[in-house]
This record gives structure tokens, sequence and C-alpha cells, in this order.
């Protein structure tokens, strides 16, 4: 498994309507790989590999590219920045990081926070809303308006590292799962169906850019591929552990959006079983994927997703065991290797 590439997907910028550095970068390792590759009118990677059967069938993959972040809102008089949120941000993990402006150049960041000595018993105790937040990049105001403009995108900073048995980083939600979907791709041997591998756009404000590839595509059957949450932590009892890291890939069976395929799951679940590919069943109480975009279009799809349990989602320590990263790229490739076996 290359560790080097998941660290780049996870420190290259992918602002959602903004993921042009992204594409170029999972353009650059699908390329040779696929029969042909093209980028559509949304922004979607679509690398395609046609099937060896007589009747090929297409599956659409979706992994989306971009990550919670931010646009430039406002500049305040004295240089400080104001930002506008793209996707679910809770503000408590806000103060006190840095960030990336990809302004005229790349400007590095910290959101402040006025010091403890100033704050009273009150302050410190509520959660800051996040229209108060501010960056400061430590320039004068005259210098970051020139180089600064309403709209730029802002992404959180850090940097993945290996941890125990983990990866650790920001935005695992969800360069992990298109690091599963590109190393899957990359690595199945032949389907019998044409395999579409769509990195998609805009997921964080609403599942968009998958809505449209899958209509342009019409594909039989959709899988997703995503974080989920665990919520195996102190302080939670285990049925509400969601799934558990280092279980092994979850398939999911329902979150808020998505209902998965009841046959897709049973296939799924048998591949796992006869692969002996570690897995757990996942229902998600609150959140959703691509595969919900990819449901509802046109008539209907069958979809499914396979999730890698995520702690800590949504913020910038975001945690993943690395054999569950391995068991859902060997789950995906043997899916694709067998989906001649399935007859939805
Ligand atoms: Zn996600």
């Amino acid at each position: 498994m290359s560790v080097e590439l998941l660290r780049r997907l996870c420190a290259t910028p992918g602002v959602p309507g903004r993921e042009e550095a992204l594409r170029e970068l999972v353009v650059a390792e699908l390329q040779d790989y696929a029969d042909d590759i093209r980028i559509d009118a949304m922004g979607n990677v679509i690398a395609r590999r046609h099937g060896t059967g007589a009747q090929p069938r297409t599956l659409m993959l979706a992994a989306h590219m971009d990550e919670i972040a931010f646009l430039v809102r406002a500049i305040h008089k004295e240089g400080f920045l104001y930002f506008h949120p793209l996707g679910g941000f809770d503000p408590r993990t806000l103060v006190a990081q840095r960030v990336k402006i990809y302004g005229r150049r790349v400007l590095d960041g910290v959101i402040g926070i006025k010091a403890t000595h100033l704050t009273t018993p009150e302050e410190r105790s509520k959660v800051i809303p996040l229209e108060e937040l501010f960056i400061d990049v430590g320039l004068p105001a005259d210098e970051v308006k020139e180089l600064v403009s309403i709209g730029d995108p802002i992404t959180l900073e850090r940097e993945l590292i290996e941890m125990g048995n983990f990866y650790t980083g920001k935005a695992l939600d969800n360069r992990v799962g298109l690091y599963v979907m590109v190393e899957a791709f990359k690595r199945y041997r032949q389907s019998p169906d044409t395999v579409y591998a769509v990195a998609t756009v805009q997921e964080e404000v609403g599942l968009r850019g998958a809505r449209t590839a899958a209509f342009g595509l019409d594909p039989h059957l959709g899988i997703a591929i995503d974080v989920t949450i665990a919520a195996d932590t102190p302080g939670m009892e285990e049925h509400q552990y969601c799934t558990r890291l280092g279980h092994g890939v979850a398939i999911k069976l329902v979150d808020s959006y998505s209902i998965s395929h009841p046959a897709l799951v049973r296939f799924l679940r048998q591949i796992a079983e006869q692969e002996a590919i570690p897995h757990q069943l996942e229902i998600l109480p609150r959140g959703g994927t691509d595969a919900a975009a990819m449901q509802l279009s046109r008539a209907g799809i069958p979809v499914c997703t396979i999730s890698i349990p995520n702690r800590y989602t949504h913020s910038v320590v975001e945690c993943v065991h690395k054999a569950d990263v391995e068991a859902a790229i060997q789950l995906l490739c043997r899916f694709l290797e067998r989906s001649g076996e399935f007859q939805g």
C-alpha cells in the first residue's frame, strides 16, 4: 500500500467547487489504468475501463474529492479574514488551527482566539460562533488585500501521519475513500462489466457531482466509497459505536439518505465472507454519501456504500485503521472482478 499517495491526496486542496488541484492528481493516477478518462461540466473525473464480458453492464463507483473547507467572506480593515463554511463544521474544532489560503499565492494563516488571560469565565465556557472566528495571516492589511480576494478557497492544515495502527490527519473524509477507489481501479484484474471510477465534486454541500454524473452515465448499479462514523471511544456505549476501527471494511445498510439495495448488500457480504475480508455492517443514524444521489437518479439505481470507519470525522485529527483501508480495497477489487455473479 502506498501511504505516499494517501499523503499527497490529503495534502492537496479540494474545496467544494474548487477541486482543480486534486482533479489533476487523480487524472495523473488513473490515466494509465483507464481506457479513457474525461472531466465533465461539473468537474467530476470519469475514468472508464471496458468490461470483458459478452454483454457488459455499467458499474459506477463514486468517491468524492471535496473536503469541508471555507471561502474568504470578508477582509477586516486590519487584514484579518472572515470565512464562509462549505460543509458541516463543528466550530469547537476550529479555534487555534492552522489554515492555508489559496490567494494570488498560497498563504499560511491561523484561526486566532483571545488570550485566556483576557477572557471571562462565561466566555471560556461558550463556543465561539463560526461567523465570529477570523484568520490572521501575519501581513498588513494593504498586502492582504493585494494577495487575497473575496471567494478565495481556504483549507484546514494538518499533515497526514502514521500513528500506531492508524493514519491520522485532515480530510481523510474522503481522501481515504478516493484512495481506496484509485487503488482498486489500479489493482482489479478484469471485470465482465464496464467500470466507471468517478471522483466526484461538491459532495459535502449536497452530493451534487454524483447526481449529475449518475444521470449522465445511467449505470446499472452504483457503489459509493466514503468514510463512516466510528464512535468506539470513551463515553459511548457499545451499541452506539456504529462501527469500530480495526474491525474491517463496513458495508452500509442504511443512513439518512439511502437504504442500500438488499441484494447488493447480500452480494458484498458473500464476497467478504468467501474471500475472508474483515467486514462489519453499518447503520449510520445521521449523514449520507454519494450513493443517495446515484440511487435516485433517473428511474432509480441499486446502490450500496463501502465505508471506511473513521473516528473524529470532520476534524483535523480524523483517524482510520490501516487494516480497514486495505480491507476496503480488497472488497472493492473482488466485487469488480466478480460483478458478473450479481443478478440484482
Ligand atoms: Zn465524505
